[in-house]
């Protein structure tokens, strides 16, 4: 007994004594590093301030400032920095615009005057130019400043078919295409016919993807086919045409896409029923839902997320991503419309 409180009584002490070396070697570090670091300042300028003072550019009134600042790789960078100082951001945040920003982002600040960007560091899809739209979604719908980024970015902060914009990419897999994204008359060329009836058409990709998904569905007794795949923009146009006749056009726009904003004409989408019936049963619906992202496809309309795609639930469609896209999107439960915005573009 006596002997353990003996080892006891020794080890505490080594520890006391090991802390207080450590403590005071390195407050002693510390101080000697600090004072290094004020004559290193004085006796070398940093790259920023040796750039800045072989440019054209170069502002002796900005001379602390230059040594503050992080060298940057970029085409006129003096430049860039100067601006944002005549703008009143200090080095600081000039360190955090750079450590932070896209450079397209940064080329848009250099024209807007000084905004508070603090709460946008963390936020990697915000955009420069929409700062006031976010906040102005914020107020209105008392949400997260993540979510009105998010929601300006798709544009819903405005309504459904305005503010449209003509697809670059269209003939990527990635392709997002919906009410604020237009294809235009955009055909693509690569589309092969599904071996169900070649009346039906897909790109060679989906279309490969498609025959595999058809066929485990069949070995999980789920049955499964297309009625309907590639959709030109002309057979789009008749098609919303009839549906707007037949229920006007407030409610066609909820389950009929208008021409040029049809997934359908990408020949990445197909719409499938259950064998020998004209829809899906809840059961293949409910396969797809657990399966199609593991053949590239996702179900693009769900029923949660009918505000941001802008239509009712169907659990039909198909679209095609590839196998690791549609298993991302699946797996993080969110639109395609929000991951594009997060993770594609
Ligand atoms: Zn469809």
């Amino acid at each position: 007994m006596k002997k353990t409180k003996r080892i006891l009584g020794i080890l505490l002490l080594l520890i006391i004594i090991g802390a207080t070396t450590t403590y005071f070697y390195y407050s002693s570090h510390k101080i000697e590093n600090k004072e290094v670091k004020n004559t290193m300042k004085e006796e070398h300028p940093s790259k920023t301030l040796e750039v800045a003072k072989e440019t054209p550019d170069y502002q002796e009134k900005y001379k602390n400032a230059y040594q503050e600042i992080t060298y940057q790789e970029e085409k006129e960078f003096i430049k860039h920095i100067n601006t944002l100082l005549d703008l009143q951001y200090n080095p600081e945040e000039i360190n955090k615009i750079y450590a932070y920003l896209k450079e397209e982002n940064i080329l848009k600040l250099l024209n807007l005057n000084k905004i508070n960007i603090d709460p946008y560091y963390q936020i990697k899809n915000f955009e420069v130019d929409k700062i006031k739209e976010y906040e102005e979604y914020q107020e209105k719908y008392k949400t997260t400043l993540e979510d009105a980024v998010l929601k300006v970015n798709i544009g819903l902060n405005q309504d459904f078919y305005t503010n449209i914009k003509d697809i670059e990419n269209k003939n990527e897999y990635t392709v997002l295409v919906n009410k604020y994204h237009s294809l235009g008359d955009y055909t693509p060329t690569d589309l092969k016919s599904l071996s169900y009836d070649s009346k039906y058409q897909l790109r060679e990709k989906a279309a490969d993807a498609f025959e595999k998904l058809i066929s485990a569905a069949k070995l999980e007794n789920v049955f499964i086919r297309p009625y309907s795949a590639y959709r030109s923009y002309t057979y789009q146009t008749g098609l919303y045409d009839r549906y707007v006749k037949r229920d006007g056009k407030l409610k066609a726009d909820t389950y009929s896409a208008r021409p040029g904003h049809s997934e359908h004409q990408t020949g990445l989408a197909v719409d499938v029923w259950t064998e020998g019936k004209q829809e899906i049963t809840k059961k293949d619906a409910e396969w797809l839902k657990q399966n199609a992202h593991k053949y590239g496809f996702i179900i693009r309309y769900t029923e949660e997320n009918q505000n941001i795609t802008g239509y009712i639930a169907e659990p039909w469609h198909l679209r095609y991503l590839g196998i690791d896209i549609a298993s991302d999107v699946t797996e993080k439960k969110i639109t395609y419309d929000e991951y594009y915005d997060l993770y594609i573009k």
